[in-house]
């Protein structure tokens, strides 16, 4: 294949190269993997997924899959040789593989954009070059800045700078003693420690950019998380005051912006009690707080992170539909019996119901085993719906 790295070409949907459809890869085989590659496959295009694991949920139904690590040099190299384009479906995975790939194929996004995501201090400081307010917060590297952070931070939250997800990798501290042991607990590593805020509630806005600067937003997503794990996610007409909402797409749009971001970029959200935004985090990655837009609007943000990829058109998405999206927690299954399924039977009985599972065998608690989607005429319907599912599932009431 003669395609050049950086080249910005369209790859267009149908096209073929010596008689085999041309073929988009991502780096990582979850949920996300997965959820991309059917929106890949069902424009034509061939897929490739790399993840160690032989039973990944991406690697399931992938036309390619290569298991091998995320910086092995043969698996890399195989990636690079199948597809056109290559993008990546979790945080982690290494800026160096990234980059790797980048000497071959168009890689979107970007080491540099993904590099900045994984790391909380990063992350931070670029949301204030973009002028973006985020919680008070200081790095901690040693012992003496454990003693010097300034008291204000406290009580706080101590989040590692790397590989954190799922409120893994964080720690609730009340005072200096607590973020010593905290810290201490964590290995030691280089953290964030943040300022605990009073949060009125939290939100996220989904946007997609071109190579070509081009960009395009879902509509503020409204989230609930229990446990440090996004529950819920409503997205209607008026879910945020309409000046908030507007400041949040600004500001996500900034972030992508500095960034000089190329695919689907999710920006996370706190509404504190006084009514101030700030930014939580960024996903470099369609995110599931955006799943939603796979069933209530006319572009699921699986299509727009393949157009990005594929350099194709962006096409402002519009929501046709008021939704709500439960997340499938593992926790759910074997319920009514050891192996029991959720009800699934019963939940599909309702209006406006679309289920997405996973393709994971084992349910645990805390994994994500799939999400419902429910979208209906009016919000007042989505919602009877949403908790209607929601008591036959064994899901908390919200
Ligand atoms: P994920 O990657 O799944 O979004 P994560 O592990 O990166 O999660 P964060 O988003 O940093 O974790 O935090 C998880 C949750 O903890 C937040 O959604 C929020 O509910 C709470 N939280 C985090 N930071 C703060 C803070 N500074 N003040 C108050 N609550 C916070
Ligand atoms: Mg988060």
């Amino acid at each position: 294949m003669s395609l050049s790295p950086n080249q910005n070409a369209a790859l267009l949907p149908g096209s073929a190269l010596s008689g085999a459809p041309l073929t988009l890869g991502v780096m990582g085989g979850g949920q996300l993997g997965r959820m991309f590659v059917h929106a890949a496959q069902a424009m034509g295009y061939a897929t490739a997924v790399l993840d160690p694991d032989p039973t990944s949920p991406a690697g399931l139904v992938s036309h390619h899959h290569i298991q091998s690590g995320y910086t092995d040099t043969d698996g890399l190299a195989q990636l690079a040789a199948c597809c056109a384009a290559i993008t990546t479906e979790f945080e982690n995975v290494p800026a160096e593989a990234l980059r790797t790939l980048a000497t071959q194929r168009r890689v979107a996004p970007g080491a540099a954009a993904v590099a900045i995501a994984q790391d909380r201090a990063a992350e931070k400081a670029h949301f204030g070059r973009c002028g973006v307010a985020c919680a008070p917060y200081a790095e901690l590297h040693s012992v003496s800045d454990v003693q010097h952070v300034p008291d204000d931070l406290l009580p706080g939250i101590l989040k590692t700078a790397r590989m954190g997800y799922d409120g893994k990798g964080q720690v609730r501290v009340a005072d200096r003693a607590a973020l010593g042991r905290a810290w201490a607990d964590l290995g030691q590593v280089p953290c964030v420690l943040e300022k605990m805020l009073p949060l009125a509630l939290e939100c996220s806005v989904i946007v997609a950019r071109g190579a070509d600067g081009a960009m395009v937003n879902f509509p503020v997503q409204r989230n609930l998380h229990r446990e440090g794990i996004l529950a819920v996610t409503e997205i209607f007409e008026g879910n945020l005051p309409a000046p908030l909402a507007a400041q949040a797409v600004a500001d996500a749009r900034a972030v992508a912006q500095g960034l000089d971001y190329v695919g689907v970029l999710c920006v996370e959200f706190f509404v504190l009690a006084d009514g101030r935004l700030v930014v939580n985090e960024i996903a470099p990655r369609p995110h599931n707080s955006g799943h939603y837009t796979q069933n209530a609007c006319d572009l699921s943000q699986f299509d727009l992170q393949v157009r990005t990829l594929a350099g194709l058109p962006l096409t402002p998405p519009r929501q046709h539909s008021p939704a709500i999206m439960l997340n499938l927690l593992g926790d759910l299954w074997g319920r009514a019996a050891p192996d029991a399924l959720p009800d699934w039977a019963a939940v599909l009985a309702l209006p406006g119901t679309h289920l997405h599972l996973y393709g994971k065998q084992q349910a645990r608690p805390g994994r994500k085993m799939g999400h419902l989607n429910v979208t209906g005429a009016t919000i007042a319907q989505v919602h009877a719906v949403a908790l209607q599912a929601a008591a036959i599932l064994g899901i908390e009431e919200f």
